[in-house]
Formats: structure tokens, C-alpha cells, sequence
């Protein structure tokens, strides 16, 4: 039976809340979603019931936190169709788990005459962190081409990925576009060309069913903020041969196996990835918060961000003065959409939206090289997630036209005055 709105409401307290008086209405779930009560419970029974440093203690709490901490990886790995704890590494979010790659394998192996083959719609993330490594290795930096229907140009892929093709980077989801890319068609060119691909699945793990295997990903990064789960904890999958072949990204203590003065050797995997002391209860807690996805049912998930998104789209463009960026109504969408309103600022409207209680984000969503492509200083996103509701996206279209109108009323005021401007 499908989850019912109201009653995932009743999860979520903050959503009880008002904001300048009026109800609260998150929609920026691209940016962070907000953590069901099953989750946020983690953390008080972990501290008041087993609070203890994993991995090193013989004592009682150490094992019992030690356990809980190491199942949290096989829940999440199964969560994304790995193997086992060995192929799930706990990092701090997606930003990390793609800086790992890069410090763990780019940067040690890569060289001139080498490629890296991206895509125009990146993330800040995975974009910065290519374009540093190319710097410091000599290897040259491809951008994939993004169509104005924004989806991927795959031709102008297929004419980059070559033999000296050595990283393949995409994200399974545009945070801006909501476009869901054909990942298993890049993991296919990456494969003919003996490349790595690293899907950024940022905005696809809370989304949509994953299976890495399925999807052909070598690598495969998220957050957990974004998935009903707590801040400071993300995940990076990877194939079990290439984190096996990488260099650690950290050195320290919990990620070795044997210190002399001279040298030491590392632990089995993951551990070799998560030097020091880890985040415990984060990386509990987001096993906590993929058994909730998995209560709720992520196929459930993935048409209901659909469904929201294909209204939000409905709605907005039946309106002239608003522009909508990314796939057109009826293609399949994450729940989010961006858009820009015919002479208002974004900062203004979500400013005005604030003030009827309507959290959105307006700017360039960490993506500026897209923002170039696509012409335009920046956009307003609404992202929508488990717990959101059409009545929701009415409120911020009532908001939209009020903007409007106090705009109109503006220009037409003897307040205004175009010799200003
Ligand atoms: N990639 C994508 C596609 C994202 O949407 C985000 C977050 N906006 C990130 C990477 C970075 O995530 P984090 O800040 O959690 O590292």
C-alpha cells in the first residue's frame, strides 16, 4: 500500500512549525531535507544507551557501538546495491567522497595525455574537483555538452570518450535541470574505453531506486542530509578491485593495520578510507534513515517526486511570464524545478516568498558554468521531497502572482521612475 502524505507528515515536527506566521512550507529539499523522528532518535539512544569509540575497545560499549556502526555500512550498501561493507566507504558527504577519488586515485595515477571526461551540468563538487586535478596532473578536462531540452548530448560524448579517456564523471541527477541521465550508456563508452565512472548520485540516492551494479558505476557518492538523514555523513560505493589498488585519502589512526618508525601498512577495506575517529552516530543514524526510504518504498519515492514535479511544471508554465529550465512536462524528473519570473529578482522573490513561509533557493545552486550555458545569473528552485503536497506547490504559485502584482503596481506608481535604472 502507498505511504499516505499526511501520515509521513507526522514524522517530521518541524513541519508543525511557522515561519513570519504563516505555515511552513520547505521546498528546498535539493538542498537538505529534514530528518524523521525514527532517525533523529538514533542519536539519543546512541548516547544515552551506548556512546563509545568503535573498532578499539574490548569493553561492552565499544562492541556494541562498534557493531551497530558497522552494520549501518551493510544497510546503506545494500540501500545502493553494493555488496557488502567492504564496497561502502563513510565519508562526509558527496563533496568527500568525489575529493577521495581524486586523492586516492587521479591524482597519484593521472598524467599528461591523459582525460577526464565530465559534464556541463556538475555540481561544484565533482566540477572544482576535476578541474584541480587536471591542473596539478596535466591531464586534459572534457565537458559533455548539455542540450537545450537539458539533457545530455550522448553524441558529443561518445566523440569524447576515448582511449586516453581515464575518468568518466557525471551525476546520475542535475540539481538544477532534475534531468535523470542515462548512466548505464556512460558506463557503457567508459567501459569500451577502459575509463572509471563516477556517478554523483547527490540528488539521485534519496530519490530513486539505486542499484550501482545495474547502473555500471565504478564509484557512486552521497549525502546523507539530503535523504532524511543527519549533516556530516555521506557515502562513496566503490568497486571493491579499484578502492582495493587506492592510495588512503587520510593517514591515522583506525585506517592502519601495522606502525613501525619505518612504514605501515593499511587496513582491509572500508577502514583504510576512514582514518580517525569516525562520525558514530551520524553513520547509525543513516542506516536508521535508509530503513525508513526503504519503509516508505523508493519506487513510491520516485513517483512521488515525479508526480510533484510534473505539477509544479504544470503549473508554471502555464504561466507566460515564468520560464522553466530542464526536461519538459511529461519527461521523467526528480522533484525539483528551476525557474526564473519575468522581471523579478530571484533573491527578491524568495524573499517575498519567506515572507509568506515558503523556504526555496534562489542563485546559482553551486552549478555557475551551467548558469553560463544556460544564459542566465542564476534561478529559483523549488525542490520537493517525501513529505510535500500539490496544495504545498499552490501556495508558492499564490505567492508567485502576488509577487507579480506588486511589481506591476510598482512600475505603474508615480514612485517609479525608469531615469533611475
Ligand atoms: N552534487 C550534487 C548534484 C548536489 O546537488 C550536491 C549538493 N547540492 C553536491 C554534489 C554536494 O553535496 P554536499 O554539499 O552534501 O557534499
Amino acid at each position: 500500500m502507498s505511504p499516505d502524505v499526511a501520515a509521513v507528515r507526522d514524522d517530521y515536527p518541524v513541519l508543525d512549525r511557522s515561519v513570519n506566521g504563516q505555515p511552513l512550507t520547505y521546498l528546498d529539499n535539493a538542498a537538505t531535507t529534514h530528518t524523521p523522528r525514527q532517525v533523529y532518535e538514533t542519536f539519543e539512544s546512541f548516547y544515552a544507551g551506548y556512546n563509545a569509540n568503535v573498532h578499539r575497545g574490548i569493553h561492552e560499549l565499544s562492541h556494541e557501538a562498534s557493531v551497530a556502526y558497522e552494520a549501518a555500512h551493510d544497510r546503506v550498501a545494500e540501500f545502493v546495491g553494493a555488496d557488502g561493507r567492504e564496497e561502502m566507504v563513510f565519508t562526509r558527504n558527496t563533496t568527500e567522497s568525489i575529493n577521495l577519488v581524486a586523492h586516492g586515485l587521479a591524482l597519484p595515477e593521472f598524467g599528461p595525455g591523459d582525460a577526464i571526461v565530465t559534464t556541463e551540468m556538475e555540481h561544484h563538487a565533482s566540477l572544482v574537483t576535476w578541474q584541480q586535478v587536471a591542473k596539478r596532473t596535466g591531464a586534459d578536462l572534457r565537458f559533455v555538452r548539455v542540450t537545450e531540452d537539458g539533457n545530455l548530448d550522448v553524441e558529443h560524448a561518445k566523440s569524447l570518450i576515448d582511449a586516453d579517456t581515464e575518468l568518466v564523471s557525471i551525476p546520475h541527477v542535475s540539481n538544477v535541470l532534475g534531468t535523470v541521465n542515462p548512466v548505464r550508456t556512460f558506463a557503457d563508452l567508459a567501459d569500451d574505453a577502459g575509463a572509471v565512472l563516477l556517478v554523483d548520485g547527490a540528488q539521485s540516492a534519496p530519490t530513486r531506486p539505486v542499484d550501482v551494479d545495474a547502473m555500471g558505476a565504478d564509484f557512486f557518492a552521497f549525502s546523507g542530509h539530503k535523504m532524511a538523514g543527519p549533516t556530516g555523513i555521506g557515502g562513496l560505493y566503490g568497486r571493491t578491485g579499484l578502492l582495493e589498488e587506492m592510495e588512503p585519502f587520510l593517514y591515522g589512526g583506525e585506517m592502519i593495520r601495522h606502525v613501525t618508525f619505518d612504514r605501515s601498512t593499511w587496513n582491509g577495506l572500508p577502514w583504510k578510507f576512514e582514518a580517525g575517529t569516525p562520525p558514530i552516530a551520524e553513520g547509525i543514524a543513516l542506516g536508521a534513515a535508509v530503513d525508513y526510504l526503504d519503509d516508505l518504498g523508493m519506487d513510491w519515492v520516485r513517483d512521488h517526486e515525479n508526480r510533484l514535479a510534473q505539477y509544479a511544471l504544470e503549473r508554471l508554465s502555464a504561466r507566460e511570464d515564468v520560464t522553466t529550465y530542464g526536461p519538459g512536462l511529461g519527461e521523467e524528473r526528480t522533484g525539483l524545478v528551476s525557474f526564473n519570473v519575468d522581471g523579478v529578482h530571484g533573491h527578491d522573490l524568495s524573499s517575498i516568498l519567506n515572507d509568506r513561509g515558503i523556504a526555496v533557493r534562489a542563485g546559482d545552486h553551486c552549478t555557475q558554468p551551467l548558469h553560463d550555458r544556460l544564459e542566465i545569473p542564476g534561478s529559483v528552485r523549488a525542490s520537493f521531497y517525501v513529505y510535500n503536497t500539490e496544495a504545498e506547490i499552490d501556495r508558492l504559485l499564490d505567492a508567485i502572482e502576488d509577487a507579480r502584482a506588486k511589481r506591476e503596481a510598482y512600475l505603474a506608481s508615480d514612485r517609479y521612475s525608469d531615469r533611475l535604472y
